[in-house]
């Protein structure tokens, strides 16, 4: 292993069986934290080629339990490279499942800053997340859908890699997220993939170029392995959408399926991923996705999803932000010029430890001109820290230049 860490420190490329070697050593138990974690500090300040990225995403997909579907069903998923506000998987996955393909989405939880869907779904009364492979397969199969979380048993080297990368500060590095957000999508056992791949001050990827060499590099790995994919580089300087928190992320998934009005921003990148979930499952409807938002057939197959993981419609339709309010005003008029998602999404997460329906409610976009006492946002939960959630607001004389949703689609 020292040989292979010197040679991959001065830049050499390794063979795709050297990887599979040191993986598997990795898990066994041969190759120990330290070595693995300078070999992850020399990839990050090497980089992988694609064929070594694959080479480690192989590895990582033989380390554990791999799901299967029945040949004659074709079945996607989307991942999200992590974000603030992000409720894209919540709206979509039951979306296109109402639009007739299925979506098996394996999620994970809250990582820093950024929220996890998994952590979401859990504040729906009853709602199972902790589904066997087992029941999660027969779940797609039978209503079309399911979100569930990662068991143990799968891609046990890249929990473990994972994990070490972030206690060693070698988490963003392209090769290495592009391998370890593969290897789970491959052993999720869909046919095709589409990755949100978000770019901006609260992404792992904070500039177009970096983000875009992301999402192709997470494509071409994705093809290595007979998969069809696609990505979208989609904005990650502001919350997605207006509600920060595991409930309230919930409440606003739920309200966005049941009716207008919706969130433009919100709307318009679920309907692109939607559209490009359909496209990457051969069906090439993208209108479908309006058309089952619009009818309530998305909405009914959300309640039905949560009904076959151990929630009820009244139970879900009874959720509600926390009662203990604070309105947050503008101090001075003015346009919005920063919303710092970051300090936001850390804020939050420090009110949904006390209060899962906690958390905060932002009123502006980036760009709105306000009013003096206008509300920037409403923080849910008690003691609220009003102060840092201001802070988090950059109030300007001038409009800041506009910024895409959308930097680019691979
Ligand atoms: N998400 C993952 O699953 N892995 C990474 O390395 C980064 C983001």
């Amino acid at each position: 292993m020292r040989l292979a860490i010197e040679r991959k420190r001065q830049g050499e490329e390794l063979e795709p069986t050297e990887w599979e070697a040191i993986v598997g050593a990795f898990v066994d138990g041969a190759v120990d934290d330290a070595q693995m974690a300078a070999m992850a500090m020399a990839c990050v300040w090497r980089g992988l080629t694609t064929q070594e990225a694959a080479a480690m995403t192989r590895a990582m997909v033989e380390s554990g339990q791999r799901l299967e579907y029945p040949g004659d069903i074709v079945v996607v998923d989307k991942h999200s490279s992590g974000g603030v506000s992000d409720i894209v998987s919540m709206i979509a996955v039951p979306i296109v499942a109402a639009a007739g393909v299925r979506v098996a989405k394996l999620s994970g939880r809250a990582l820093g800053h950024t929220g996890g869907t998994i952590d979401k779904l859990e504040t729906i009364p009853g709602f199972n997340v902790s589904l066997s492979m087992d029941a999660f397969v027969r779940q797609v199969e039978r209503i079309g859908c399911a979100i569930a979380a990662q068991t143990d048993a799968f891609v046990p080297a890249d929990k473990r890699l994972y994990r070490l990368r972030d206690r060693t500060g070698t988490v963003p590095d392209m090769g290495l997220i592009a391998a370890s957000i593969v290897s789970k999508k491959i052993a999720g056992g869909a046919h095709a993939f589409v990755f949100d791949v978000k770019c901006g001050a609260a992404a792992f990827m904070t500039d177009p170029p970096s983000a875009i060499r992301l999402a192709e590099a997470l494509v071409a790995i994705s093809g290595e392995f007979g998969r069809r994919a696609h990505a979208i580089v989609s904005d990650m300087n502001e919350p997605l959408g207006r509600a920060i928190g595991t409930g309230l992320e919930v409440i606003e998934a739920r309200d966005f399926l049941r009716a207008a009005p919706r969130d433009a921003r919100v709307e318009a990148l679920c309907m692109q991923i939607c559209a490009t979930m359909l496209d990457v499952a051969g069906t090439g409807e993208a209108q479908t996705a309006a058309r089952v938002l619009e009818s309530g057939a998305a909405y009914e197959k959300f309640v039905e999803m949560v009904e076959a993981q151990g929630g009820s419609r009244s139970t879900l339709e009874a959720m509600a932000p926390s009662t203990h309010r604070e309105d947050l005003l503008a101090h001075a008029a003015g346009y919005v010029e920063r919303i710092d998602a970051v300090a936001l999404g850390n804020l939050a997460r420090e009110l949904t430890n006390h209060d899962a329906f906690g958390g905060i409610r932002v009123a502006v976009r980036t760009g709105d001109k306000i009013e003096k006492d206008a509300s920037l946002a409403v923080a849910y939960g008690a003691h609220p820290p009003i102060k840092k959630i201001r802070a988090a607001f950059t109030i300007a004389q001038t409009p800041p230049p506009p910024r895409p949703l959308i930097y680019a689609t691979v």
